[in-house]
């Protein structure tokens, strides 16, 4: 097969020379009866920092099936940070480790040159599902390194006059999470009460971008909308969170990534060559390992001359 036919999407930054405030439409994506708003890669392709890969799901309430339910599928290139608002989600992978994740923790998984995992709603559960899965580049230099999985059961939370962040990825107001990362990078949800207005200090040498989560707000005196990623741009020294009735929202941010990165389905690499090996390594079980905790087939991969998006909430 030739490079010409695996169908992957190129990403990288896009010139992020100063401040910005553009505003980018997240696309539905159905997972069974799952609504999944797709907020990263978009259309232009920019990553945001190393963050490449951002599906927001719920909030929803269920009561007999499992809303989600992805099964064993394998990742390359990539650090999966799963965070939770409200809800349960287990995690399972080839290492045989078990993560169940509620509010206020985060699993983190780093794939490094091939690990598989699965991710459902648990069979114990408070029938909620509200959250993010991000995914994360990792550099040349780490990307074939060996498989890891992290759960930690909280991180930091700094309260502040009008609200809280909650730190899961990077460091902010003098706190580090301690999810493991191989470039810098931050990951925060804001929680601002009604009426308040949260200052926060940036790192003028990342670009950053904001998700509304829940809520209203104003972002350094502009109007931001659900179901939009806003890209803040680069050179920023700090951000103003403003509510009338309270918002929670997604912080993302990291210098602009340096590397070009090409992603096909759950693999994240740097050529066609790559992703085609690892697509028929999985195939033939080989490299990925199984997920024997997770009861049902594992998931086939596409076609590679077919476009394809990662699984939804992957
Ligand atoms: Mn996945």
């Amino acid at each position: 097969m030739t490079d010409s036919n695996v169908a992957a999407q190129e990403c990288s930054t896009s010139g992020a020379g100063g401040h910005a405030f553009e505003k980018f439409q997240a696309r539905e994506v159905l997972l069974g009866g799952l609504r999944i708003m797709r907020a990263l890669p978009i259309r232009q392709k920019r990553l945001v920092g190393p963050w490449c890969f951002l599906d927001r799901f719920g909030p929803q309430s269920f009561t007999e099936s499992k809303p989600l339910d992805v099964a064993a599928h394998p990742h390359i290139g990539l650090q999966t940070f799963t965070w939770l608002l409200e809800g349960e989600i287990l995690h399972k992978d080839s290492l045989g480790n078990e993560g169940l994740l509620q509010p206020g923790g985060v699993n983190v998984m780093t794939s490094g040159g091939g690990i598989a995992h699965a991710e459902e709603s648990p069979m114990q559960n408070s029938g909620l599902l509200n959250g993010v899965q991000l995914w994360v580049a990792l550099p040349d230099a780490w990307r074939n390194g060996a498989a890891s999985f992290q759960h930690l059961g909280e991180v930091p939370r700094i309260e502040q006059r009008d609200g809280t962040v909650n730190l899961f990825a990077g460091s902010l107001l003098g706190n580090t999470s301690s999810a493991r990362h191989f470039s810098p990078l931050l990951g925060a949800d804001l929680e601002v009460r009604a009426g308040g207005s949260m200052e926060l200090p940036l790192d003028p040498s990342f670009e950053h971008a904001v998700l509304l989560l829940s809520g209203d707000a104003k972002v350094n005196r502009g109007f931001i909308e659900q179901g939009s990623l806003y890209y803040l741009g680069i050179n920023r020294s700090r951000l103003e969170i403003t509510s009338g009735n309270s918002c929670r929202m997604l912080l993302l941010g990291g210098p602009p990534f340096p590397e070009t990165i090409l992603m096909w389905w759950n693999f994240v690499a740097r050529s066609p060559q790559e992703i085609e090996r690892a697509r028929s390594d999985w195939q033939n079980h080989e490299r990925f390992g199984e997920v024997p905790a997770y009861r049902g087939p594992r998931l086939d991969a596409p076609p590679l001359t077919r476009f394809a998006a990662a699984n939804p909430a992957s």
